[in-house]
């Protein structure tokens, strides 16, 4: 049974521990999504919302070559952009923010993806999530990305009771330094798709059982394998 201590600096400890023998279990974690320059990463991570990186990578591959700058995208017309990313769903809403975030990009940052949080929120389809990720992968700057694995496995190993991703995201902020936040996050969602499952967790083979909490609760009890 994982006994946790739950003052902040065995919290801190805790999730150290987590990280280091989640960077060791996941070597090659990284964004999932492919793409070449900022404009790339954030069209792609519009397209992921409701879909799988799988998908998007699947679409962007010819998007990418038809589309090359923010520019060609505002000279596209709505319905054939929808068409080309028709496989990703919700693809009118999707072609609406991709063209009107583009037409900002155009119309006030010549051209190129801002780098700083409050300019990303400004572009239509862009919220916390998405900024993070282009701020981390892409502006060198540090940020935790809270998708659904990585809230839910936040919440499993204890370091979170919040739902909200953005409550999420400042409850794992305090607990690691800014260095690990990038790669933190990507070794959650990696672990989360491996072994940490939504419905059913592979507790017996995870490598961090020892120090996660979940089994031994009534879900945990209830869903593990
Ligand atoms: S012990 Fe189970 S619930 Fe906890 S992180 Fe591992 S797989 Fe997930």
């Amino acid at each position: 049974m994982a006994k946790i201590v739950r003052t902040r600096a065995a919290q801190k400890a805790r999730a150290l521990e987590v990280y280091d023998r989640l960077r060791k279990a996941y070597p090659d974690a990284r964004c999932s999504l492919d793409f070449t320059n900022p404009l790339e990463l954030l069209v792609a991570t519009i397209l992921a919302a409701q879909c799988t990186d799988e998908r998007v990578n699947m679409v962007t591959k010819s998007l990418f070559q038809r589309y090359p700058d923010a520019a060609s995208y505002v000279r596209a017309p709505q319905e054939e952009l929808e068409e080309a990313i028709r496989a990703c769903g919700f693809y009118r809403n999707k072609a609406k923010n991709i063209r009107n975030a583009c037409a900002a990009l155009v119309e006030r940052f010549g051209g190129r993806v801002p780098e700083t949080m409050e300019e990303l929120l400004t572009l239509d389809g862009v919220g916390r999530k998405t900024a993070n990720v282009l701020l981390c992968e892409c502006a060198g700057t540090p940020a935790i990305v809270v998708d659904t694995h990585c809230g839910r496995l936040a919440r499993r190993l204890g370091f979170t009771k919040a739902r909200d991703p953005d409550k999420i995201e400042q409850d794992l902020m305090k607990l690691l330094p800014s260095d690990k936040w990038r790669m933190f996050s990507h070794s959650l969602v990696f672990h989360g798709r491996a072994i940490c499952h939504a419905r059913g967790p592979k507790c017996s083979q995870c490598p961090v059982a020892d120090l996660c909490p979940f089994p031994d609760t009534q879900e945990g009890k209830r869903i593990a394998k």
